[in-house]
Formats: C-alpha cells, sequence, structure tokens
C-alpha cells in the first residue's frame, strides 16, 4: 500500500550463543535464536502480526505469529554438509513456543505451498512435535517433496481431530480468494487475521508456453503453488510459494483487477527466480517491503542459492523500483546466473535470509512496521 507508515529497522547486536546450541549444528542459527528472542519479548504483542521468515537457507518456512496463535507456511530448507534445515526449524520453533507459551506448542494451521522438498522437508519433524490443528496443502503426491506432503495428507486418517484441504484452482471462484475454516481457522477477538488462497492445483493445462528441463509449465509443481494473501488490520501481504510466470500472468488476470494483490509484505516469489516476479505483479502490490527466502550465495555446493544463482541481479532491480522504504544499507551478491554473482549495494527495503538471517516484519493493526533482523 502507498500510505506513508513508520518503519524502523533494527540492527541487533550479537548475542552470546547458549543453551540452544545444544538443540541445533549451527552457531549461526543459535545466535539468531537468541538475538531475535530477546528483542521480540521486550515487544507489547497484542495487534501485532509478526511474519517471521525463518533461516532455513535455500527453501522456504514463514511462521505467522498473531495474539491468539501461530500458522506456518512451508516447512522447508536446505539438507546439505553445510546446514540441516529441520534443526534449524525445529529449533526456531521450539524458541518461539518457549517465548508464546500460551499458544501450548500448537499450530493453528500448517500450509504447503507445493510438493517440492525445499517446502516439505520438515513436514513430518513439525507434524511430529507440535499439535498441528488443520492441514492444507495443493493436493498434488508427487514432486522431490511429495514424502513430506503425502506424510501431511495422511496424518489426519490417524489423528481424527485434524483437518486436511487441498486447494484446487477451479474452487477459488472469488477474485478476492478462497477462505474456510480450514484455510482460516484463526479467530482473535479485537482484531482478527484474515486468510485467503488465491491459487492452487490447476486441473488441466491452459497451455501455458516454454518447455524447461524437459517439463512443460503445467508438469511444473512451481505453477501449481497455493497462493496465500493474509491480511491484519491494515496489514497485508502475499506468499506465492514458487509460483513461475506463466501462471503469475493469470493470476493477475483473475485478481489484480479487485485489489487482492495490493499488499505490504511480498514473499519474493520462487526465492527470487528470474521467472518468479513479474514487473506486473509489482505493480499490483506497491510492496513496502520484500523478503526472499534463499541461503546465503558463497555456499558452493549443488541445490543451493548459489547454484540457482538467487537473487537474481533482474529481480532485484524490479523490486526496487516499486519499494520506496529504505533499509540500512547491506552489500549483497546478486546473480547474473547459476553459480556466477555480481555485488550490489541495497538501500531499498528488501530483505533476504541469505545475507540477515531470519526476518521478521512486525505489523501493526494501523499498518506500521517494523523491521527485525537477526544478522548473519
Ligand atoms: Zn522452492
Amino acid at each position: 500500500m502507498m500510505t506513508h507508515r513508520l518503519l524502523l529497522v533494527l540492527a541487533l547486536a550479537i548475542m552470546p550463543a547458549c543453551t540452544a546450541a545444544q538443540r541445533t549444528n549451527s552457531p549461526r542459527l543459535t545466535k539468531s535464536i537468541e538475538a531475535l528472542a530477546g528483542e521480540l519479548k521486550a515487544e507489547d504483542s497484542a495487534e501485532v502480526w509478526r511474519t517471521h521468515f525463518i533461516d532455513v537457507g535455500q527453501g522456504l518456512a514463514v511462521l505467522h505469529e498473531f495474539p491468539c496463535g501461530a500458522y506456518l507456511i512451508d516447512a522447508g530448507g536446505e539438507h546439505d554438509d553445510k546446514f540441516d534445515s529441520n534443526a534449524a526449524l525445529v529449533a526456531y520453533l521450539d524458541a518461539f513456543f518457549a517465548r508464546r507459551p500460551d499458544l501450548h506448542n500448537t499450530l493453528d494451521a500448517l500450509l504447503l505451498t507445493h510438493p517440492h522438498v525445499d517446502h516439505t522437508r520438515g513436514v513430518e519433524a513439525v507434524l511430529d512435535r507440535y499439535q498441528v490443528r488443520n492441514l492444507i496443502d495443493n493436493g498434488q503426491d508427487f514432486g522431490s517433496g511429495a514424502d513430506g506432503q503425502k506424510f501431511l495428507q495422511a496424518w489426519p486418517r490417524s489423528h481424527a481431530d485434524v483437518h486436511y484441504r487441498a486447494i484446487a484452482l477451479a474452487d477459488i471462484v472469488d477474485p478476492k480468494g478462497l477462505s474456510d475454516a480450514v484455510i482460516d481457522p484463526l479467530r482473535c477477538p479485537s482484531a482478527d487475521p484474515d486468510f485467503r488462497v488465491l491459487w492452487g492445483r490447476v486441473a488441466t493445462d491452459p497451455g501455458w508456453p516454454g518447455m524447461r528441463f524437459g517439463k512443460t509449465p503445467f508438469q511444473n509443481s512451481n505453477n501449481h503453488s497455493v497462493v496465500v494473501r493474509v491480511a491484519y488490520g491494515k496489514a497485508s501481504g502475499l506468499f506465492t510459494g514458487d509460483l513461475e510466470e506463466p501462471a503469475i500472468k493469470d493470476l493477475l488476470a483473475r485478481s489484480a483487477p479487485s485489489g487482492a494483490l495490493d499488499i505490504d509484505i511480498y514473499q519474493v516469489g520462487h526465492h527470487g527466480s528470474i521467472n518468479g516476479t513479474l514487473p506486473a505483479l509489482c505493480q499490483a502490490m506497491t510492496p513496502e517491503v520484500a523478503v526472499f527466502a534463499v541461503g546465503p550465495s558463497y555456499w558452493q555446493i549443488p541445490w543451493s542459492a548459489w547454484k540457482y544463482g538467487h537473487p537474481r541481479r533482474e529481480i532485484v532491480a524490479m523490486l526496487e523500483a516499486v519499494i520506496v522504504r529504505k533499509r540500512k544499507p547491506i552489500d549483497i551478491m546478486v546473480g547474473i546466473k547459476g553459480e556466477h554473482f555480481e555485488p550490489h549495494h541495497l538501500e531499498a527495503a528488501l530483505y533476504g535470509t541469505g545475507w540477515d538471517g531470519t526476518v521478521v516484519v512486525e505489523s501493526r493493526v494501523d499498518g506500521r512496521q517494523r523491521i527485525v533482523t537477526a544478522g548473519r
């Protein structure tokens, strides 16, 4: 939205590592958890929506924290000799629930955008460790993250009190999105969070052009990502998973005229890949802040941000053109193509788990924002 808001960017001091070190193999993560816990505990939690872009390396896990509950979009991340995203995710959620004992280790929902392993790796760990009341996915049961997605789909068979909803695009009739008690189970007394899905599994091939790696766009689960719009008071955000260009164009045609794509917080689509954001989407969103869920560019290994060239230079430039907010300036590396990067000086409010560590966007019902980064 284009209204003026207070944006306070905090760079946190390095906090001493302590007990969380026993729960994770990552000193960097321990620092992140301890630093953020100290910062967020001091804040008044009333009428605040915190969007936690958890540092899970190359992958996505976004925790939405409200006064009355919590909601997780994706449980993914990177697993290699550099990083164990499951340990990172569980350590973060443990610390979160320790700070919020009123939530009783309960997530109101876990929503998977699509069955790729950088989004589903931690499903079993999350369901085994915490109470999760509602489960949402796109209904597919194949792909690199099929194990996690199928584990989620099977869960309600042995847990009768857990509800499951598969999101098909055909069910989303209203251009402003679909919602029900499974998609949006949160009922906060004063300001009530609003969760709506704007995209999901596409039943028949729309004839999207362009083959990549021997697959049509229709055969790529990215284009069947469940897209979520979250609103809380005057604050809002868009979470597109890994939706790619052909599906984004159709999403724009369906939902942009209604204003449903106009938001404040943008989870940069497909980790900042060249095909995950379009200029027309930026114009429809006019975001205040954008967050890239990526690993660091210096881990030169397969399945990494380095391998894919994330975030791409063109996408960073596209967002810099529409985001007028400033951040504490930082020098990052942007991808020219896979395995090739160049330095970039960032001053617009673009954040990334690959250079900021975990990023928490704090939104008040009146739309005021504050952004807290753990640092790396
Ligand atoms: Zn992904």
